[in-house]
């Protein structure tokens, strides 16, 4: 009877959610272990090429540094995402925002791992970007801490809720790196200290595009923290903005 009910459960479940055996970007079936299908993996929302060493950002050229990067000094020491914000990729991170499809988190994580394992570095904590409490309230959830989470499972590392977003903040859609900067400016706090003094940290988010928001994040854990590099799932063209 008990193996009987687990069945149905798994098969409601699964009319719901699709299975661990499902491609992230588009359903369809996969063979255990993969989380993308082959056709998906020609997709172009991969950020495969060529990019900046700071910031992960596609280039071409000989240099090895974004223009961006050259102009704008950023506080963090590195940052890495394994999707551009295009296409499917993109499609998952809205799915996961705006529709709540939490169960995408772990499949995106994943990626997210395979990215960062590529750098070999060292961390010795996970923090994700917080939200502030009016976004908390509309949302229920901050993707970024599910994705943090998911990540701590796969690296083995733990997670520190201690950076706090502590000034509401308008919009950032329409306005451009220096504007963004100054809107953030002063928003987030470290709450423990202790939780990243002196540490190596990976500062967990689902997007990043002008690098705002990590960099304002940066610049507030560094005052404790040793290094902090940015992970996220998708990385946006500051120039198609
Ligand atoms: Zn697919
Ligand atoms: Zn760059």
């Amino acid at each position: 009877m008990k193996k009987f009910v687990s069945k149905v459960l798994t098969t409601l479940s699964n009319l719901f959610f699709p299975s661990n055996f499902s491609c992230l970007f588009c359903d369809n079936d996969v063979e255990k272990g993969k989380i993308i299908c082959n056709e998906c993996l020609q997709d172009a929302s991969f950020n495969k090429g060529k990019r900046c060493i700071l910031c992960d950002m596609p280039i071409c050229g000989d240099g090895d540094v974004c223009d961006f990067c050259i102009s704008h000094h950023k506080a963090f020491d590195k940052a890495m995402a394994p999707c551009l914000y295009a296409d499917k990729a993109k499609n998952v991170v809205i799915r996961l925002k705006t529709k709540s499809e939490k169960y995408l988190a772990p499949k995106m994580a994943q990626l997210m791992a395979t990215r960062f394992l590529e750098e070999n570095l060292s961390v010795d904590v996970i923090v994700p970007v917080p939200l502030s409490n009016r976004s908390m309230e509309k949302r229920h959830f901050n993707q970024s801490q599910l994705l943090a989470t998911e990540l701590s499972k796969i690296l083995k590392v733990p997670v520190t809720n201690s950076l706090t977003k502590t000034k509401e903040t308008s919009s950032q859609k329409d306005l451009n790196f220096v504007n963004r900067q100054k809107n953030l400016n002063g928003a987030f706090s470290v709450t423990d200290k202790k939780s990243v003094f002196g540490k190596n940290v990976l500062l967990v988010d689902d997007v990043i595009t002008t690098c705002a928001t990590s960099n304002e994040c940066a610049k507030t854990l560094k005052k404790y923290a040793k290094r902090v590099y940015v992970l996220a799932f998708a990385r946006r063209d500051y120039k198609n903005l």
